[in-house]
């Protein structure tokens, strides 16, 4: 068998997949044959499998340096629930823990092991390293590493002399959703990659739908969108912890079942919210930026922004939180001119408790501004939003508009009204300025009620002169020209329509006038791209999402640790009834099938026979 084989049959028995996905067969193969690897891959992609799979293949063992505890708790009890043996070192572990699992690792017990940079130059470890075969160390967020990402990280910076420790030098991987060139050259230079082979896969989401939404009132901007989301699942993502808990309040009060999470909670109740919105049971969660990594909910159908983050990076990342199902959803910004306001601030008060020398510091600062203002750039744009983000991230998008964001529907909603406007101003001289808006829009269309009839008003000229345009356009394109002083609204309670200060240039029609429809009429036009999916019966995922529920209880993880949602979906549509069926189920492994298939199939098979 070649070591592909072996890893393709690694996917299938171990994590229970039947195919790689774009990039990770290529990466497997390059360092499987000994090569460095630097990869960039988007949020959801699956970077884990890149380096696990190559764990298990190769003679030896892999360390992963990673940045968050929570990730490495995660990663750990998710590769234990598929029967590979994995540990973490970082310092949520006793000295004494510390100690036993470090016995352990010399002993090669286990096969991965994650570690906090931190650790990598202590003795203990580096003697246990030095005297260990280490076949692969892989650098997860290796963006960490470089001055120019998002969250960098002073410990990355000693991974590199820590591998120049080791006695035989083990292959790198380097991983990042971070693809800007700055960020790619350093973590290449400061990890000392080694010819690597590179991989960037593509960052486009097609099936997200990118909008800004920039409104005064964001509390009523949210309930608005909230409320075309109806019962979908998503996460509204705030700046700050005062602000999480506010929202949750303010969407309680308002029948919204949400859940608030942020970093200051005590550990329990964090839990909790987090339970219950991975496990479907409260269907929105309202969080700062402490929640979302390693969390592995598919069906998330929405993120929608209260705040504009700091960058385009944190952007996306939280952004690319939904539809990992690959369903439609949508990504929604609230911005305010505020936002920048804020964001600056912080930047210029982060550094304040930090170790770097005040040279490092003002660049640290400086790129974190510029990066600012690129986050503003997306926030104000009128052009293609993907094409911002994918531009940022150095793709070239494959066009210019994408027809699947706020901005190109904006676009395709611009009508030129040049004539149209000219129209109404006439229409508004020869109504003597002496009635309302109403009255004007039915003149223009022509419809012919009693007031029109008794004051004469069908005989005009221009009775019915827009008779083919639609009542909302005429409607939104008389604002317009209320707010350009085309036309002039008097005060009271029967407000007037006159000619403005600007009536002459438009009647001449001198100067283009182009109107965007709003929102209401563009949401018709969205793209919709139907997909055939088998249909799932939900009562009987209903039963498949409780077991897990309580299996999960019993082995006190997550209940995604137990299966994905997409492996429930998969199981309820296929309803295996043997052992070699249910090892065809998307993301059953062996170990997961002789742990849980066989109480997985009782349930399938209970339901059939209730139903009979
Ligand atoms: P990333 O680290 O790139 O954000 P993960 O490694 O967490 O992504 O993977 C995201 C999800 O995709 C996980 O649920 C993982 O089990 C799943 N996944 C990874 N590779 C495959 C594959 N080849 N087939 C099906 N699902 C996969
Ligand atoms: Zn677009």
């Amino acid at each position: 068998m070649t070591p592909m084989d072996k890893a393709k049959k690694t996917l299938k028995d171990v994590f229970g997949y039947d195919r790689f996905r774009p990039g990770q067969e290529r990466v497997i193969a390059a360092t499987l044959t000994g090569r460095d690897v630097m990869a960039v891959m988007p949020t959801g992609a699956g970077k884990s499998l890149c380096y696990q799979i190559p764990a298990l293949t190769l003679e030896g063992i892999t360390l992963v340096v990673s940045p968050l505890i929570s990730l490495m708790h995660d990663q750990v009890h998710a590769l234990l629930q598929n029967g590979v043996r994995a540990a973490y070192l970082n310092s949520t572990l006793t000295p004494r823990q510390f100690t036993l699992a470090l016995d352990n690792a010399r002993r090669g017990v286990y096969k991965i092991i994650y570690v906090a940079p931190e650790r990598l130059l202590t003795g203990a470890f580096l003697e246990f390293a030095c005297n260990a075969q280490i076949a692969q160390v892989v650098v997860d967020e290796a963006h960490c590493v470089s001055q120019w990402g998002q969250d960098f990280r002073p410990g990355y910076l000693s991974i590199e002399p820590f591998i120049r420790r080791l006695p035989v030098r083990p292959r790198v991987s380097a991983f990042t959703a971070t693809a800007t060139k700055n960020v790619k050259e350093d973590i290449m230079r400061l990890l000392q990659l080694q010819n690597p082979y590179e991989v960037t896969t593509g960052f486009d989401r097609p099936n997200l739908y990118f909008e800004v939404r920039r409104e005064k009132n964001r509390d009523q901007a949210l309930m608005a969108f909230l409320r075309e989301q109806k019962d979908k699942s998503g996460i509204v993502y705030c700046g700050t912890r005062k602000a999480v808990e506010e929202i949750t309040r303010l969407l309680n009060e308002n029948g919204i079942d949400a859940v608030g999470y942020h970093a200051g909670m005590p550990d329990e109740q964090r839990r909790q919210a987090q339970e219950d919105f991975v496990s479907d049971n409260a269907p929105v969660i309202v969080a700062t930026n402490a929640f979302g990594m390693g969390i592995d909910k598919s069906n998330v159908s929405f993120v929608c922004h209260y705040q504009m983050p700091k960058d385009l990076e944190s952007y996306y990342q939280e952004a690319g939180r939904a539809g990992r199902d690959g369903e439609d959803a949508v990504c929604c910004l609230l911005y305010h001119p505020q936002d920048v306001r804020l964001n600056t601030f912080l930047i210029e008060h982060s550094q304040e408790e930090s170790e770097l020398d005040e040279q490092t510091q003002q660049i640290v600062m400086e790129r974190a501004k510029e990066r600012l203002k690129q986050m503003t750039f997306y926030a104000t744009t009128t052009g293609c939003l993907r094409a911002k983000i994918l531009s940022y991230f150095g793709e070239a998008p494959k066009e210019p508009h994408c027809s699947n964001c706020s901005g190109c529907l904006a676009a395709a909603a611009e009508r030129d009204v040049t004539r149209e406007a000219g129209m109404i101003v006439a229409c508004v001289l020869a109504m003597g300025g002496r009635y309302g808006k109403g009255t004007l829009i039915k003149v223009l269309l022509g419809e012919k009620d009693e007031k029109i009839r008794e004051r004469q008003l069908h005989k005009l000229s221009s009775f019915g002169c827009l008779k083919n345009e639609r009542e909302f356009h005429l409607r939104t394109l008389v604002d317009e020209l209320i707010m350009d002083e085309v036309l002039e609204l008097t005060d009271g309670q029967y407000p007037l329509v006159k000619p403005g200060p600007r009536a002459r240039e438009a009647l001449l029609g001198d100067e283009p006038v182009r109107v965007s429809f709003p929102k209401e009429e563009q949401q018709k036009t969205r793209r919709s791209r139907v997909r055939m999916k088998p249909a799932v019966d939900k009562k009987l995922l209903a039963r498949l999402i409780e077991l897990r529920r309580r299996i999960a209880e019993e082995q006190h993880v997550p209940p995604f640790i137990i299966f994905t949602n997409a492996t429930l979906r998969d199981m309820a549509i296929k309803r295996p009834k043997t052992r070699s069926e249910m090892l065809c189920v998307d993301g059953v492994g062996e170990n997961k099938m002789e742990r849980y298939g066989l109480r997985f199939m009782l349930t399938i098979q209970k339901y059939e026979v209730e139903r009979m």
